[in-house]
């Protein structure tokens, strides 16, 4: 069967759910959620997205990951939500 014919609207999670929302504190793999109401939300806060993207194409100056990995705390726990020094260097 060519290619173009296989099915293509299997539902993914949106890429910022790798990320934990600086918005309103969802977890990783969590939806977003209205913080008046708790309702979650389809499409992830802004400021998620952008942490997502950040994670996805730049190092962090503060703890030194590679792009792709989240930001780890000094004792190698994973980081709630990304280091300021990565959300302030300028774009790869
Ligand atoms: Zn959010
Ligand atoms: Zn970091």
């Amino acid at each position: 069967m060519p290619d173009r014919l296989r099915p293509r609207l299997i539902a993914r999670p949106h890429p910022a759910l790798t990320a934990h929302c600086p918005h309103c504190g969802a977890a990783p793999g969590k939806p977003c959620r209205l913080r008046t109401t708790g309702t979650p939300i389809p499409t992830p806060h802004a400021s998620r997205q952008t942490d997502a993207r950040l994670i996805a194409t730049t190092v962090c100056p503060a703890c030194q990951v590679e792009p792709g990995i989240p930001c780890r705390t000094d004792n190698n726990r994973p980081h709630p939500g990304i280091h300021h020094q990565r959300r302030t260097q300028p774009a790869a």
